[in-house]
């Protein structure tokens, strides 16, 4: 495809781009070699801070793609890079699942439950009343609020369940303040990419299914984007969309032929 000429990294997001639900697409493992042989690389990047790093990995394994920690990326490392680049040292009252608290640990994040500098908010299904009361009265007080991604719900087999956007409408109605977000489609995704693979974004590509997240990624940092039907988008929500990628494919199999 022109348009991508002299890109090196593809950024592919999962859920509607390589598999859907638990399937893996015919064209992935295909579309995967031929990176490969062309002399490029792939990262597997997603929003969702619910699961650990290594749940994808195991995921990703079961399906017969042969990833490894340093091949996924979540919301919940991009947040945890941000941290450590710029909130050094400031304590956080997380509101996530076990799973983004071991991440938040094993990185030496100082977590705490009283008197935060910073309210950080993931995908929490694990969230309670309580959680949020607390939540609330911190931001009230003065503590940044932080979330790791603004999706509003998730995908599951059985249509949606809320995820972390949602959960923040909640918080943000209560104090009358907003999150900083950033996952897809913010810049500190492009920060930690970059700081892993080395590089430069004016060779990534950002590939997905989702118009509000994968393919602004792409253009609001300047970043070439591919936007794939075979997920939750269709041309109809595309011609409505002013989010414009830069190619449109039925299905990543279309990619690096
Ligand atoms: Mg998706």
């Amino acid at each position: 495809m022109k348009e991508l000429e002299g890109k090196k990294l593809y950024v592919l997001d999962m859920d509607g781009t390589i598999y859907l639900g638990g399937s893996l697409f015919p064209e992935t493992i295909p579309f995967l070699e031929r990176v490969k042989a062309h002399g490029k690389r792939y990262i597997f990047f997603t929003n969702n801070s619910s699961r650990s790093p290594r749940t994808y990995v195991e995921r990703l394994n079961r399906m017969g793609i042969a990833a490894e920690r340093k091949d996924v990326v979540t919301s919940g490392d991009v947040m945890i890079h941000f941290l450590k680049t710029h909130r050094r040292g400031k304590s956080v009252y997380l509101l996530g699942t076990p799973d983004l608290e071991e991440s938040f640990r094993e990185e030496g994040i100082p977590l705490t439950k009283e008197k935060p500098d910073i309210v950080l908010l993931g995908f929490d299904t694990t969230l309670t009343y309580e959680k949020l009361d607390r939540a609330c009265h911190y931001i009230r007080n003065g503590a940044e609020f932080l979330c790791t991604h603004e999706d509003l719900n998730c995908p599951t087999e059985y249509g949606f369940m809320p995820d972390a956007g949602a959960m923040c409408a909640l918080i943000t109605a209560s104090t009358g303040v907003k999150p900083r977000y950033t996952g897809k489609p913010h810049k500190e995704v492009l920060e930690i990419l970059e700081a892993k693979t080395g590089v430069p974004r004016d060779q990534m590509v950002a590939v997905g299914d989702r118009l509000y997240t994968d393919i602004a990624l792409g253009t609001h940092n300047q970043v070439a984007s591919v936007l794939v039907l075979s997920g939750e988008t269709t041309l109809e929500d595309l011609k409505k969309s002013d989010v414009h990628p830069t190619c449109v494919v039925s299905n990543i199999g279309e990619l690096e032929r």
